[in-house]
């Protein structure tokens, strides 16, 4: 028998603790209750918000009232603030990366394991609408057969200017914004990650990966390529995807996939394209005739649903939806991605 209305205690009232706060009102079966912050300002900021602040993390870890706690802090502390809050007893819900390694991340689970505490990571972008657009089209095999997908984040402002430009801290782009990418290319194609091959970015600073390009090519030989770039003044699209029938495209977020299909008529009589010093039958455009284009709508998500889940999981009414194996495979990725580029070789993963 669970609880109507569990209760969150906050670590780290930074930028992701305060949307945490926001994204939580109107949904019935969580309440932000308390926070604690090592930064004086953020302590006062959380009690402008209505929030029992504490002086310690030992104090709010020691509230009984208090179910879950909530860890939005650096990456390098995740580990040693989830560890202790599941030992006082609580429930944990951890920002992404969960933490630094793999290693840390087995650590994590065995006390999870050994406790008996829930560990969910905010893998929120498994909500993304242009995430789960993408995935209804490969699922439902719009194109036919896939044989390569491309998943890119571009940005213009290199590096933020604050920890995850830090080594220590687990900056970088792999863990920052790889480790969403990556996560969704996985929960995309049910297959095994048979190699890995990467290059990082070091454009804006030389101490963390401010980008990166992955290859992954899965057991079926389709190709997912991951692009993370903080330096790109002109984005490519969010996502592009080839079937053996045709081709969707998700220029940005929010946008509609358009989706072009091959309408089985053979092509006779092709125009040739003349280049300014060519001649190409090959490269031509489709007669208008031989093609169909459609617009598939966003997939509507909530991201709400992730704290609706971890109540229901609580309650022991539904099955957590971000569970620590697939967690443990993405950060074993990240791994692969690393050696990848530091070996300049391809990389067998499993
Ligand atoms: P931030 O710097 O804005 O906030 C971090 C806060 O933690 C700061 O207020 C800092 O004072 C506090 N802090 C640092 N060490 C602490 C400690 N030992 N105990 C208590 N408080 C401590 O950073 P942010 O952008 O909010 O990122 C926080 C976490 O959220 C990171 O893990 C980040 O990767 C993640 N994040 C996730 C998303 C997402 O979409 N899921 C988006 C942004 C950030």
């Amino acid at each position: 028998m669970g609880k109507d209305v569990y209760t969150i205690g906050i670590v780290g009232f930074g930028g992701m603790g305060s949307y945490h706060l926001e994204l939580a009102k109107g949904i019935d079966e969580v309440k932000f209750v308390g926070s604690y912050d090592i930064k004086e300002s953020r302590q006062q900021l959380a009690k402008e918000k209505g929030l029992r602040v504490y002086d310690s993390l030992e104090d709010i870890l020691a509230d009984d009232t208090i179910d879950i706690i909530l860890i939005a802090t650096p990456n390098d502390v995740h580990k040693d603030i989830a560890i202790k809050a599941m030992e006082a007893g609580k429930a944990v819900v951890c920002e992404k990366p969960v933490t630094m390694n793999s290693a840390d991340l087995q650590e994590m689970m065995d006390v999870s394991e050994k406790t008996g505490k829930l560990l969910v990571v905010h893998q929120n972008r498994r909500w993304d609408e242009d995430f789960l657009t993408m995935k209804k089209i490969y699922e439902e095999k719009m194109l036919g057969e896939v044989f390569a997908i491309e998943s890119r984040v571009h940005g213009s402002r290199g590096i933020p200017g604050d920890w995850r430009g830090e080594k220590e801290h687990g900056g970088g782009m792999v863990l920052d914004w790889g480790v969403h990418i990556l996560d969704q290319a996985l929960l995309m194609i049910n297959e095994k990650v048979k190699k890995v091959y990467a290059t990082l970015t070091y454009v804006t600073n030389q101490i963390v990966d401010d980008g990166f390009r992955a290859v992954l090519t899965f057991e079926s030989g389709l190709t997912f390529l991951l692009e993370v770039g903080t330096s790109n003044f002109i984005s490519l699209p969010r996502w592009y995807m080839l079937g053996n029938n045709g081709t969707a495209v998700i220029e940005d977020w929010g946008m509609d996939a358009k989706v072009t299909l091959a309408r089985g008529k053979s092509e006779e009589d092709i125009v040739p394209v003349k280049t300014a010093a060519g001649l190409t039958k090959t490269m031509a455009p489709r007669r208008e005739d031989t093609i169909s284009n459609h617009l598939v709508p966003l997939v509507h998500g909530d991201i709400k649903d992730f704290y609706r889940n971890v109540a229901a999981n609580l309650s022991g009414k539904a099955e957590i939806i971000v569970k620590l194996p697939e967690v443990l495979r993405v950060m074993k990725l990240m791994e692969a991605i690393f050696e990848s580029a530091e070996k300049q070789q391809i990389v067998d993963f499993e």
